[in-house]
């Protein structure tokens, strides 16, 4: 039996309205992370019998013992949760809901994720009655609220005491973020036997449809396979949907028949082809939400990427915006695509005209976030150490020359591979 939780004990209000608000460092009361104090949050699967349903504990002190404002505090909350139909794979899509979760309550601010967790309590909130628990009774009415297909226990350990929070931390913690990064990167699309199209994105580009697969994530960069599997789980009629990858049409390319019939179902008619891994050859559309964009740059022999942060031209001679409003709106782009971020560690990207070795140039934020994965792909694929060095940015370059320049005198690959076009 299910039970909709629809009234929630806490001192203030929970509603998405409060999503957006800001606690400035004048109005905080309490603070956990943030560089100051160690803060993470974790979702665990659980036996059914090791799960006692609204149970909610705070171990350590609670913020009305503050001795000065704002209050520093190590912070950890683990929730555990149990269900029939729950899965270890839905637990990292349950935990980044939490970011959500805590920013519904008002006077309660979240950013970040796992142990880069950082949250902030308002003055206002304190002063209202505000304590460390209605964080868990929160969190235990949402998770119980949005997640009633899979949730039929759940149990929230709130922990404040440093030493505490510390030792957690490493030992359950830590162990179970790396094996979920393990698990991850493990899955491959050739170890599956099912992809998922999202259609979520057609209330403002009706065409678009998303084929998300493990190794090619939404192009918002928010919907990997692992989330729409869990998605699909949570609500089987919606947007997201699964696609059995069978009528296999040319490997190199990824196409699929299925897959093609999905989208053009799904699209009304408007892209009846689809191959996942080229730019050139019908490659997927694209709505608006991208994170990034990839576009052919000739005479380089390969593409830069662009993220939507970026507002400086490129070395195509367009901004990320001028690039959107071309790629964008849900038709099929041939040598333009937007993607998600970590798609540039694929080796899926855009592997039918050689891979992560067309990429001449990103910007240097894009370029350092996405390195680690990208070096280790790339020594991978094509024994080359240290491939971002090869990757110009614009402190080097954003002129078709001196990019040329750049990736002659570092010897990137991509200008001894067949032309791009
Ligand atoms: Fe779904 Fe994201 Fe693609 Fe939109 S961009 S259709 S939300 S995967
Ligand atoms: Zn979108």
């Amino acid at each position: 039996i299910k039970i909709k939780v629809t009234k929630i004990d806490a001192p203030v209000g929970v509603s998405s309205a409060f999503e957006g608000e800001r606690i400035r460092k004048n109005d905080m009361y309490a603070e956990f992370g943030g560089q100051k104090t160690k803060a993470w949050e974790l979702v665990r699967m659980k036996d059914i019998s090791e799960v006692e349903d609204h149970k909610i504990e705070v171990i350590g002190p609670d913020i009305d013992t503050a001795d000065k404002i704002p209050y520093n505090m190590p912070f950890a909350v683990v929730v555990d949760v149990a269900g029939r139909s729950m899965e270890t794979d839905f637990e990292p899509v349950l935990e980044r809901r939490l970011h959500y979760f805590m920013n519904y309550i008002e006077g309660v601010m979240h950013i970040g994720q796992r142990n880069i967790a950082w949250i902030r309590i308002g003055k206002e909130a304190f002063e209202k009655g505000f304590r460390l628990k209605h964080i868990g009774e929160v969190i235990y009415a949402k998770m119980r609220d949005d997640f009633d297909s899979v949730v039929d226990k759940c149990q929230i350990t709130i922990y404040t005491d440093a030493d505490m929070v510390a030792k957690l931390e490493k030992e359950v913690a830590l162990p179970r973020y790396a094996t979920r990064d393990e698990r991850l990167a493990s899955l491959l699309d050739e170890n599956v036997d099912t992809f998922y199209s999202c259609a979520l994105c057609q209330s403002f580009a009706p065409s678009h449809v998303c084929i998300v697969t493990p190794e090619r994530l939404g192009l918002c960069g928010a919907v990997s396979w692992l989330d729409a599997k869990a998605t699909k789980e949570l609500d089987p009629t919606g947007a997201v949907q699964p696609v059995p990858k069978t009528g296999v049409e040319d490997e190199r390319l990824g196409i699929w028949s299925e897959v093609s019939k999905a989208v053009e179902t799904s699209s009304q008619g408007a892209v009846s082809r689809v191959s996942l891994y080229s730019i050139l050859e019908d490659p997927m559309t694209s709505c608006g939400c991208f994170e990034c964009i990839c576009g052919i740059v000739p005479e380089a022999n390969g593409v830069v990427i662009v993220n939507r942060e970026f507002g400086d031209v490129t070395p195509v001679g367009m901004t990320f915006g001028e690039l959107a409003s071309m790629t964008g709106g849900g038709v099929q782009t041939p040598g333009f695509m937007g993607h998600g971020r970590h798609f540039i560690g694929s080796k899926k990207f855009m592997s039918a005209e050689g891979g992560l070795a067309r990429i001449v140039w990103m910007p240097k934020e894009l370029k350092e976030d996405v390195r680690d994965r990208l070096n280790i792909a790339a020594k991978e694929l094509y024994n080359i150490d240290n491939f971002a060095d090869m990757i110009c940015d614009e402190t080097i370059s954003t002129e078709s020359e001196g990019l040329l320049e750049f990736l002659e005198e570092k010897g990137h690959p991509a200008l001894s591979l067949d032309p791009i076009m």
